[in-house]
C-alpha cells in the first residue's frame, strides 16, 4: 500500500480498524445501552445503503482499514445481511471481519453467516438467570441466546462472549461466566460498564477491571496469556486446565487510548474518532459523490481530529449522553 494514504492521526496512531454500524433497530432494550423510554429512530431514508457501505468500506481498505467488525444496533435484524457480509469479505486487503450480535437470531443464521465469510461472532450475554437477563435486555429470552451460541458453535466459528458487568445487577455472577471457558474454548470477557446513557447514579454500577479479576482469583488461578496484533483492548488470561481464556476489558480504568486503533461509522453515515467524542462527521453527502478524494479527505480529517483520550474515569464524564444502539457499539 501507498504509505502517504494509510490513516495515522496526530498521535502517531494507525487507525487500522473500523466499526460499522448497519443498522440502529434492535430487538433487545439494554438498560446499560439505551433509555427505558427508548430512542428517536434514524429515518428509514437516511440510513446507509448497503452499496454505500461498501464503496466506502472499500476506500477504507485501501487507506488501511484491515479489521470490520459489523454491528448495531442488533445487525441481524436488517434484511439482506447475510448478502451484504459476503460482498465485504471479498473486499481485497480486509484481513478481518467480525460482528458483534446479542445472539436472539444466531439460531437461523450462524450458518449463512459463517458461509458469508464472517470470521468471529462476538456474543453479548450479561446473565446466565433468566429472570436477571430479562430484567436487563428488557424483552430478550436467554434460551433463544443459548441456542443462537449452539448454533453458532456448530457452526464453526469461535465463540467469544462479551458480558458487561453491573454492580448489584449481574456482579455475582463473574465465576459462572469464566466456568464458561473451563471446557469449551470459549473466549469470556468482562466489559467494565460505561455510562453512556449517564443514569442517574452511574458511579454505584462500575466495577472496575481489578475488582473484576479480584473477586475471580476467589474462585480460580489464573495466568495472563499474550493477545496482539488486531485482538483489540482486552488482558486475557487462562484459568488454570481451561480450554478458553478469560479477559477483562477496561474503558474506564484501563487507559488504553493509547493504543486505540479504531473509529466508528453510524448506520446513518456520521463517523466518529472516538465514542466519547461529541464529534461527529457526515460522510454521506461525500458518499452520494462517490468521488473517491472528498471520502479519502473526510476520513483522513476524522483521523486527523481523534483525541488523544476519552477523558472518562470510573466517576466522571463529560460528553453528552447517547444511546450506544444509535453510533454503533
Ligand atoms: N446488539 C449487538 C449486541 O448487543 O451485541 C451489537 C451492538 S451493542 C451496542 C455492542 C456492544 O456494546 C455490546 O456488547 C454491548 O454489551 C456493549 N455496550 C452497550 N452499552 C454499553 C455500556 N454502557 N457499557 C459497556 N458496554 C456497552
Ligand atoms: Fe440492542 Fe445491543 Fe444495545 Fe442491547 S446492547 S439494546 S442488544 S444494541
Amino acid at each position: 500500500m501507498d504509505e502517504t494514504v494509510k490513516l495515522i492521526d496526530n498521535q502517531g496512531r494507525r487507525i487500522n480498524y473500523l466499526r460499522l454500524s448497519v443498522t440502529d433497530l434492535c430487538n433487545m432494550r439494554c438498560c446499560y445501552c439505551m433509555p427505558e423510554s427508548g430512542v428517536a429512530k434514524i429515518g428509514h431514508r437516511d440510513v446507509l445503503s448497503y452499496e454505500q457501505m461498501l464503496t466506502l468500506a472499500r476506500h477504507a481498505v485501501a487507506m488501511g482499514i484491515e479489521k470490520v467488525r459489523i454491528t448495531g444496533g442488533e445487525p441481524l435484524v436488517r434484511k439482506g445481511i447475510v448478502g451484504f457480509l459476503g460482498e465485504l469479505a471479498r473486499i481485497p486487503g480486509l484481513h478481518q471481519l467480525v460482528l458483534t450480535t446479542n445472539g436472539l437470531l444466531l439460531e437461523q443464521m450462524a450458518t449463512d453467516l459463517r458461509r458469508a465469510g464472517v470470521q468471529r461472532l462476538n456474543i453479548s450475554l450479561d446473565s446466565l438467570q433468566p429472570e436477571v437477563f430479562s430484567r436487563i435486555t428488557r424483552r430478550g429470552d436467554l434460551k433463544q441466546v443459548l441456542s443462537g451460541i449452539a448454533a453458532a458453535e456448530k457452526a464453526g466459528f469461535p465463540i467469544k462472549i462479551n458480558m458487561v458487568v453491573m454492580r448489584g445487577v449481574n456482579d455475582s455472577e463473574l465465576a459462572d461466566f469464566a466456568a464458561l471457558s473451563l471446557e469449551k474454548s470459549y473466549a469470556v470477557r468482562f466489559i467494565e460498564y460505561m455510562p453512556v446513557i449517564k443514569d442517574d447514579n452511574w458511579q454505584s454500577l462500575v466495577l472496575s477491571g481489578e475488582e473484576i479479576l479480584n473477586s475471580l482469583a476467589r474462585h480460580y488461578s489464573f495466568t495472563q496469556v499474550v493477545s496482539g496484533g488486531l485482538s483489540g483492548p482486552a488482558r486475557e488470561f487462562k484459568i488454570a486446565g481451561a480450554c478458553g481464556t478469560i479477559g477483562v476489558i477496561t474503558p474506564l480504568t484501563g487507559h488504553f487510548c493509547q493504543d486505540c486503533n479504531r473509529v466508528r461509522i453510524s448506520a446513518s453515515g456520521k463517523v466518529r474518532s472516538c465514542l466519547f467524542s461529541d464529534e461527529e462527521f457526515d460522510l454521506k453527502p461525500v458518499l452520494a459523490t462517490g468521488d473517491l478524494a472528498s471520502i479519502q479527505a473526510v476520513l483522513r480529517n476524522l483521523v486527523m481530529s481523534k483525541p488523544a483520550s476519552h477523558g472518562m474515569t470510573q466517576t466522571s464524564s463529560s460528553h453528552a449522553p447517547f444511546a450506544m444502539s444509535q453510533i454503533g457499539g
